[in-house]
């Protein structure tokens, strides 16, 4: 869908958002991307959202992408006898494999892993990082710790480990079940939870066979370590604050947001910006002036997307919460500054067809005032390559596959449509055109760039560049 901004709105659905009425009117207020957490998702309430997603889909007229998101290995500890209980500052504590209820002594934390990979001096942190233990006393089976900050720990509350790379793949038994039936209800991407390193991506990359993209979560510092390998291994990236602002100090994550930003883009890889960023609209109709400028920098740093968690899933005013992202990112992208920060960032061409055609195509648009890039993409690559240039024409992406259109829809500045299959470059000029004096963007006669593929339909392949003209309807 024609959007009046470059960046692009990705809002979970919750029980705020589960109904058909309610997803068309978030779509309507500017989502462009939904995302499905399976934290609190079943499978039959998955297939539910898909099912009306598709629907407003259908009834919009363009492609919506969908983003699966799989919980990953979220550790937690068990029970207490008493739900709960006071650790004091100082005191011992110990984590063991012994399964019966938790005691101000001792709690059961059902992830062998964990136990057998602490070691004397790692960090836990529980609770979103409220309570910090560190370990004492490493054994196979259990680890004595020093509480360094204590308060009330409850049942099942989250353990992150932030010294301690665990041996475990990032997908969990439940991962796996999940990856299985998003992949087979055809949503677009798959968010990766908790990813530690390059080779955590490979079995849902196996499991995916393809048909979903693979988007890794950055938020562990294991993954921070080992940024650039991720990044190449990934079709798309998250700065993922929420844990990632647990894991890390708080005052690292800006720092550490602009790095994965920056260095994603160089990949050309899209990257969403997410967690909290107008939280307190999650009660309130309007945010605080900290969240719009939070929003503001993510957009001035050119990011893919900016997400919406709670504040979409569960909150009481979702439309509100995305016509607010919308109306920030439409006023940044018109500010004065907006197109000198973003082109600052911008990075040299690597040295391939694709790269050197998108440069071109951009230098072409702006040196003639050319208002409409128009790309045919099979596999969407040449887009993506197109989208890293950051151009300011409209990027029109005529995709022979919906499934290609849908994908791209997460991805910065790209406005993908479903078009017939062209038979040559001519055919999707013509067409091009057709959709940009649909939009009222263009009239007869004025000029387009075009860029693509031949042979077309060979997914990969950038090899030429045009420049076009918009031609009248008995001229197509
Ligand atoms: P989550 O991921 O909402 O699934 O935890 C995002 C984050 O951690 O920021
Ligand atoms: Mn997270």
């Amino acid at each position: 869908m024609r959007r009046a901004r470059r960046v692009r709105i990705v809002a979970t659905l919750g029980p705020a958002s589960s109904e058909k009425a309610q997803i068309a009117a978030l779509h309507g207020a500017g989502a462009d991307v939904f995302r499905i957490n399976m934290s609190h998702t079943a499978h039959d309430q998955m297939r539910a959202l898909v099912e009306r997603i598709r629907a407003v889909e259908t009834e919009a007229g363009s492609p919506i992408t969908i983003l699966a998101d799989l919980q990953g290995p979220k550790l937690r500890v068990t029970t207490f006898a008493d739900d709960g209980v006071t650790l004091e500052n100082g005191a011992t504590f110990v984590l063991d494999s012994d399964k019966s209820p938790g005691t101000v002594e001792r709690v059961y934390l059902p992830h062998p892993e964990i136990l057998t990979a602490l070691r004397t001096g790692h960090r836990l942190l529980l609770d979103d990082g409220k309570i910090q233990l560190r370990v004492t006393e490493a054994a196979a089976k259990r680890a004595v710790t020093v509480v360094e900050q204590g308060g009330y720990l409850s049942n099942r509350k989250g353990v992150s480990c932030p010294d301690t790379l665990i041996a475990v793949g990032a997908l969990t038994a439940k991962d796996r079940s999940d990856l299985e039936a998003v992949v087979a209800a055809e949503v677009d991407w798959i968010a990766l939870s908790f990813i530690q390193r390059p080779e955590d991506l490979a079995d849902a990359r196996k499991m995916a066979r393809g048909k979903a993209g693979i988007l890794s979560k950055i938020e562990k510092p294991q993954a921070i370590d080992r940024l650039e390998e991720i990044i190449e291994l990934s079709d798309a990236l998250m700065v993922a604050r929420g844990d990632l602002g647990v894991e890390m100090p708080l005052e690292q994550v800006p720092g550490l947001q602009k790095r994965i930003v920056r260095a994603a883009r160089r990949a050309g890889k899209p990257v969403v910006v997410a967690t909290q960023m107008l939280e307190s609209m999650i009660t309130s109709p309007v945010p605080t002036r900290a969240e719009v400028s939070d929003v503001a920098t993510a957009v001035f740093e050119g990011a893919d997307a900016v997400m919406l968690s709670a504040e979409s899933a569960a909150g009481e005013f979702p439309v509100e919460a995305v016509a607010t992202m919308d109306r920030v990112a439409q006023a940044v992208e018109r500010d004065l500054n907006y197109r000198s920060v973003v082109t600052a960032q911008r990075f040299e061409p690597e040295a391939t067809g694709a790269d050197a055609l998108a440069v071109a195509a951009r230098q072409i648009a702006e040196t003639l005032n050319v208002k409409i890039i128009a790309c045919y993409t099979t596999s969407g690559s040449t887009a993506l390559r197109v989208a890293r240039e950051r151009p300011f024409a409209e990027v029109l992406a005529l995709c022979p596959e919906i499934k290609t259109a849908r994908r791209l829809g997460i991805t910065w500045g790209i406005d993908p449509i479903v078009a017939e299959r062209a038979s040559d470059v001519d055919e999707f000029i013509a067409a091009a055109g057709a959709v940009a004096v649909d939009y009222g963007i263009a009239r007869t006669g004025d000029r387009l760039v075009a860029v693509a593929g031949v042979p077309l339909h060979t997914p990969g392949v950038t090899n030429v560049l045009q420049l076009a003209f918009v031609r009248s309807s008995d001229e197509r």
